[in-house]
């Protein structure tokens, strides 16, 4: 039975079926829904977070550093 980790709490939760990417499964130890980021190996993540992750780029330009008066 295929089965992963949850990334609040470490519990395995193990799944019916094989998942696919995009699935939501839930945790019934933090009650937390997950959704399944990659199937080999199984990884589960915050729903919610993929957003954060595309905007990280973005904020490697460090703007203060411009402030030099030439
Ligand atoms: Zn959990």
């Amino acid at each position: 039975m295929p089965y992963a980790a949850c990334p609040g709490c470490d519990q395995n939760i193990f799944l019916r079926r094989a998942p696919k990417l995009g699935d939501i499964v839930y945790c019934d130890n933090c009650e937390a829904d997950l959704e399944v980021v990659n199937v080999n190996p199984i990884e589960l993540d915050w729903p919610w977070e993929e957003d954060e992750y595309e905007d990280d780029e973005e904020f490697e330009e460090d703007e203060e550093d411009w402030d030099d008066d030439l």
